[in-house]
């Protein structure tokens, strides 16, 4: 059930040289970044070519997927710390060659104890905080579950230890690396809130400006706080010292003397206790799962939303004979398909939705009755109804409610294959780019703020909002890392960052691949457009040169200048990998093979 095998000219740009693993010297080379490789041995995707080196380095030393995506996942949190790190959360999706199972972690944030359904509303004035205001304090954070979803893929799958695993990434904090352009603009857009903590403008504002591109960049107390860690484990953090210094940062912001510019909000404290630290606990959720045209798709439950949603948008997809359409009209048709499935996920997906009703939301039954409703001459006014997923489908449905607001670019995805048949699709996060602004001092890392993923009010009118805070709740997720098999084999793996986009982002890719005849670099690259039940659908400069003139009427586009920055993998019926990042997007991502495959 495989579609055709895509690789065409744009493979042939698989010209990465042998990746040098490890920088070890005070400046350290840079490895290669190249958007896309073919080859055998195993494979890694990323959005940065030393974590893409390091997890390669792990495979080519006998690792196996899950160590090299640890330890590609904590380099990450060493060049990509605005986006992901030891601070954050995430979810880890893994195919096991031995059993053909599907398996996930759930290392989302929880809201300590002290959260309630009106934590985000502010008492004085009694309307919702603004996002940035709630976002730099110490309410925005979530007890950290990356840490413990590193030490619990280990466990399960891994075959080397955390200790092991981390020294590659501590190598790379204490010697240090290149900054480049992207590094350099993320500490820019966030100088302002940095310049209010004595812990970050240290580490990153250093002279009070971002550290110049081409610097080497080295974060010292990060290589010390990994290597604690290895030597004593994850307790150190969830019941040690590093974790009564997670607890006073959000207690006491470390508030700079001399703010390094000025910020408009009060910096607000917030409650999270050492009993949240020690409470927190990964969880092992089902994927779920939609067939779509033959295949098996496996993505991530509750607390996200992608897995549902993207599986809901498939399964409307399948009722259209999408190859047979115009690529203009498959779009309107993705456009649709999204829109719906978004106001089914803002009505009904929480981290508290019962299972009955994640069951219905991706039957093929509901997806019929929801399919019904997309008109081929033009576009639904929008906000679309939620349908009623009560078992019960006999007709088309109808009403309103939107939940746009989410289009941030930050967090991180990697995708990794070994030799053996195993895969892993991993999207981490701290949420907003540079998460809370807190550096924890003295330890290199930045908290997340990732409760501002739950909904501050009410959405749904008179319905109940899933997405509301409460205590050890998690907040909501669009983060869609998916494992696709055919016949039981992976055929493809991909995942990107990008908010609620992600969900648009992964669907897009999956029907440019399986649908639209493109290879999976193309299916990357493609212009992309993210309908999530708005007004106005948001669309990259290119989407609209190439569609916007062709769509039925209805559709309203506001241009964004890019979404996402994905990575995947595509497993080739003759046993090769086509591993594929971004060319362009966030500065362009980094694939690599072990073993090269050379055109003859
Ligand atoms: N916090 C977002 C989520 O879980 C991800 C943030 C992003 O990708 O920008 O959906």
């Amino acid at each position: 059930m495989r579609p055709p095998a895509l690789i065409t000219a744009t493979v042939a740009l698989a010209t990465l040289v042998a990746a040098t693993g490890v920088p070890a010297q005070a400046k350290p080379a840079e490895p290669p970044k190249e958007p896309v490789a073919v080859g055998y041995g195993g494979a890694v995707s990323s959005v940065d070519a030393t974590a893409t080196a390091v997890g390669l380095d792990v495979l080519r030393r006998g690792g196996n997927a899950v160590d090299a995506a640890v330890a590609a996942a904590a380099t990450l949190g060493v060049t990509e710390p605005f986006s992901a790190g030891i601070g954050g959360g995430g979810f880890f999706v893994y195919y096991d060659a031995k059993t053909g199972r599907v398996h996930t972690i759930d290392g989302r944030e929880s809201a300590p104890v002290w959260m309630t359904e009106t934590s985000f509303i502010n008492p004085t004035t009694g309307q919702p905080y603004r996002f940035d205001e709630a976002r730099i304090s110490g309410l925005s954070v979530g007890v950290p579950g990356t840490l413990l979803t590193w030490q619990d893929a280990l466990d399960r799958w891994g075959t080397r230890s955390l200790a092991q695993i981390l020294k590659p990434a501590a190598r790379v904090a204490e010697d240090g690396f290149t900054v480049d352009e992207t590094f350099a603009g993320q500490i820019a857009a966030n100088q302002a809130a940095f310049g209010q903590f004595s812990s970050t403008s240290a580490l990153y504002l250093p002279g009070g400006q971002p550290p110049a591109a081409g610097s080497t960049f080295r974060n010292p107390d990060l290589a010390e706080t990994y290597r604690l860690i290895a030597t004593q484990g994850t307790d150190v953090f969830y019941r040690g010292e590093v974790g009564s210094d997670v607890v006073a940062t959000v207690q006491h912001p470390p508030l700079a003397a001399q703010p390094i510019g000025s910020w408009p909000y009060p910096i607000r404290p917030a409650g999270m206790t050492s009993d949240d630290l020690a409470g927190y606990r990964t969880r092992f959720p089902e994927p779920t799962r939609s067939d779509y045209r033959g295949l098996e798709v496996y993505g991530m439950s509750t607390p996200s939303s992608g897995g549902t949603a993207v599986g809901e948008a498939l399964n409307i997809l399948e009722r259209f004979d999408l190859r047979s359409m115009t690529a203009t009209q498959a779009m309107h048709h993705y456009l649709e398909a999204s829109a719906l499935a978004f106001a089914d996920r803002n009505r009904y997906v929480g981290d508290h939705t019962p299972q009955n009703v994640l069951g219905e939301l991706l039957s093929d039954a509901y997806a019929r009755e929801r399919a019904c409703l997309i008109d081929p001459s033009a576009a639904l006014p929008k906000p679309v109804a939620p349908g009623v997923p009560d078992g019960a489908y006999d007709g088309c449905s109808v009403a309103t409610v939107a939940d746009t607001r989410d289009d941030r670019k930050s967090t991180t995805n990697l995708t990794v294959a070994d030799r053996w048949g195993n895969v892993v699709e991993y999207t981490l996060t701290i949420e907003a780019t540079g998460g809370n602004g807190m550096v924890v001092p003295g330890r290199g890392f930045l908290l997340n703020n990732e409760l501002t993923d739950f909904n501050f009010a009410s959405t749904q009118g008179t319905a109940p909002d899933p997405n509301l805070p409460a205590p050890g709740k998690r907040p909501r997720s669009s983060m869609s890392p998916t494992i696709v098999l055919a016949d039981g084999r992976p055929f493809l793996a991909v995942g990107t960052p990008g908010g609620a986009t992600i969900i648009t982002t992964v669907l897009q890719m999956l029907i440019n691949r399986i649908d639209l005849g493109m290879t999976l670099p193309e299916a990357l690259a493609a212009p992309r457009a993210s309908q999530r039940n708005g007004g106005s659908t948001q669309a990259e400069p290119a989407f609209l040169t190439e569609y916007a003139n062709g769509l039925p009427p209805g559709h309203a586009f506001s241009p964004t200048a890019e979404i996402g920055a994905a990575t995947g993998i595509e497993f080739l019926e003759d046993g090769r990998l086509l591993a594929a990042a971004e060319p362009v997007r966030r500065g362009g991502g980094a694939a690599a093979v072990v073993g090269l495959w050379a055109r003859h």
